[in-house]
């Protein structure tokens, strides 16, 4: 590491990220001090301000925890830890009522109660949600709001991470960059508890709807520490993103396949009735393989609201109409060209149940961890329960180890700062290899373009996103199955008894060696 310009401390607790499990966090830990750290404005950042269907939790009428759990577990395909969801299931309406508590203004029926939706692969309508599609930037607000207001939280945005900072064996800290250039400063931000919350890697893929900051930055920065990583291959794609050659792709979300709204070919053939039961409402990895393969073989996919929805759209679903009118498509009289798209990462920074990382003074939070609740495939609107449900979790088991008393140092006022970008041949290389459908020689050429990157720099913030792109390659092409998010297409069957994935970054660099010490003709 280089210079450190200024060294920034506290005796509370660092959290990495002001999405909402890094906002939910810092609040929860309240009256306890902490320092939110983020590269974009908190109540803007991360994936949390565009979710757009909502929070799943068993608060509609005749629906149970169980219920929930069930349908979690069955998403999952068998990865999911049994104890987890059952914890996550359970307290979902605890951390609904303390989102109403910070004034989280949720949709409500006639009589008072917090009206619920459906998505895909829940059994009961059980989506919490804010006029229609606009959950994740009603809930990142609120919440932004109540920790400016909050006098122990210091919210602290334009900084960007890019490396843990260890003392004997214990993360005691994070180095991040402000501005640019000549006004370019190293910050060592210390703490009693780091917590990392920086949500995931989508935009290491060039066909995303996630924001270009969830590059899976923390991910890579923890394993690059040595932290346990778990589940990494599981890349949730979502089935409709609209494809009219945006980056990131706008999401049409899953609600309105809930409301009713079928998915066709250019033939005018609605595909999926032949494919699952549930047609267009089957599990997301179903439906974006259906699409994918309907794409590949030549057709266009179009997302048909105009008979479910119809002229009711731009009241129910805003978020949706204005990206289809920004792209000249009116989705009340047209359809909506959709695609699959890099949307979620089931794997992260192992976790227990407590929120613990494999090192000492690391916990994590958000989409950054796998706790071990989504498996194999996330259920649709689990995520941001999960970063609340950690948050919370997180908080009480780091509350004990901070101490109130005022930060030491001064850091810089917030700046731009340049991040490298996910370099366009990774991008391509991660959707071309490690997409919806993989194979051996895919997975073996996308390794040899990682590696090859990683040789040409020694900049952290690349070396980070290659380090979360090797782990999740790595891990792809040792599992020799299909499940849940990952496909396989030389491996298209589920091995009777599913395991989990952990792994070290030096477990993966063992696999990347594996594979490019075989001759290239013996690679299929
Ligand atoms: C379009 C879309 C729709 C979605 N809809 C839903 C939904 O309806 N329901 C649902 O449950 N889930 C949904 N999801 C998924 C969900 O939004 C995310 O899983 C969740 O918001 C992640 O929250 P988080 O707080 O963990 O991370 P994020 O909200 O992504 O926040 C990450 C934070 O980390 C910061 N950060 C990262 N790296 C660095 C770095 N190196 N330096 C400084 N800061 C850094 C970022 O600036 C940001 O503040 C959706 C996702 C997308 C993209």
């Amino acid at each position: 590491m280089t210079r450190v310009d200024n060294i920034v401390e506290t005796d509370g607790a660092l959290i990495l990220g002001a999405g909402i499990a890094g906002l939910f966090t810092a609040l929860k830990l309240a009256p306890m001090p902490s320092i939110v750290l983020a590269g974009t404005r908190p109540g803007l950042s991360g994936s949390s301000a565009w979710a757009q269907g909502g929070i799943a939790a068993s608060v509609g009428e005749g629906d149970s925890w169980q219920s929930h759990a069930h349908d979690t577990m069955v998403a999952g395909a068998g990865l999911c830890d049994a104890a987890i969801v059952d914890l996550v299931a359970k307290l979902a309406s605890a951390r609904i009522d303390d989102l109403v508590g910070y004034g989280a203004p949720f949709d409500r029926n006639g009589d008072g109660s917090l009206a619920v939706g459906r998505e895909a692969a829940h059994s009961l309508p059980r989506i919490v949600h804010v006029k229609g599609d606009g959950a994740g930037a009603a809930i990142s607000a609120t919440l932004a709001a109540r920790a400016t207001e909050t006098n122990c939280i210091t919210l602290l945005e334009g900084f960007h991470a890019i490396e843990l900072a260890m003392e004997n064996g214990r993360v005691t800290g994070i180095f991040a960059r402000s501005g640019i250039g000549a006004d370019a400063r190293l910050i060592l931000f210390r703490a009693r508890a780091v917590i990392l919350a920086t949500g995931g890697l989508g935009a290491l893929y060039s066909v995303t709807t996630n924001p270009l900051e969830s590059r899976g930055e923390g991910l890579g920065m923890a394993a690059r520490a040595g932290a346990l990583i778990a589940d990494p291959e599981f890349v949730q794609f979502h089935p409709t993103a609209i494809a009219v050659g945006r980056d990131p792709a706008p999401l049409a979300t899953e609600a309105l396949r809930g409301e009713g709204a079928s998915l066709v070919n250019t033939r005018g053939e609605r595909f999926m009735t032949a494919i699952h039961s549930d047609a267009e409402l089957a599990p997301r990895d179903i439906v974006a393989r259906a699409i994918h393969r309907q794409i590949m073989s030549g057709q266009k996919v179009y997302l048909d609201c105009r008979q479910a929805i119809g002229a009711s759209f731009a009241d129910h679903f805003p978020t949706v109409f204005a990206a289809c009118m920004s792209a000249g498509i009116d989705p009340a009289r047209e359809m909506i060209p959709v695609a699959p798209a890099a949307h979620y990462h089931m794997g992260g920074i192992a976790s227990d149940a407590k929120g613990r990382s494999s090192r000492p003074g690391l916990w994590v939070v958000g989409e950054c961890a796998a706790t071990g609740l989504h498996g194999a495939n996330r259920l649709a609107s689990n995520s941001l329960l999960e970063g609340l449900v950690f948050g919370a979790l997180v908080a009480d088991d780091v509350r004990g180890q901070l101490a109130a008393g005022a930060m030491r140092g001064t850091p810089p006022a917030p700046q731009r700062f340049a991040s490298p970008a996910p370099p366009h041949v990774l991008r391509g290389a991660m959707t071309g290899g490690v997409g919806v459908e993989r194979d051996a020689d895919g997975l073996r050429t996308a390794l040899d373009v990682i590696t090859r990157l990683e040789t040409t720099s020694s900049e952290p913030a690349l070396l980070n996103m290659t380090a979360a792109a090797k782990l999740v390659t790595a891990a792809a092409l040792a599992r020799h199955e299909s499940r849940g998010g990952h496909w396989r297409s030389d491996f298209p069957q589920t091995a009777a008894t599913g395991t989990r994935t952990f792994l070290t970054l030096a477990d993966a660099q063992a696999i990347a060696d594996e594979a490019q010490a075989l001759p290239r003709r013996a690679r299929k």
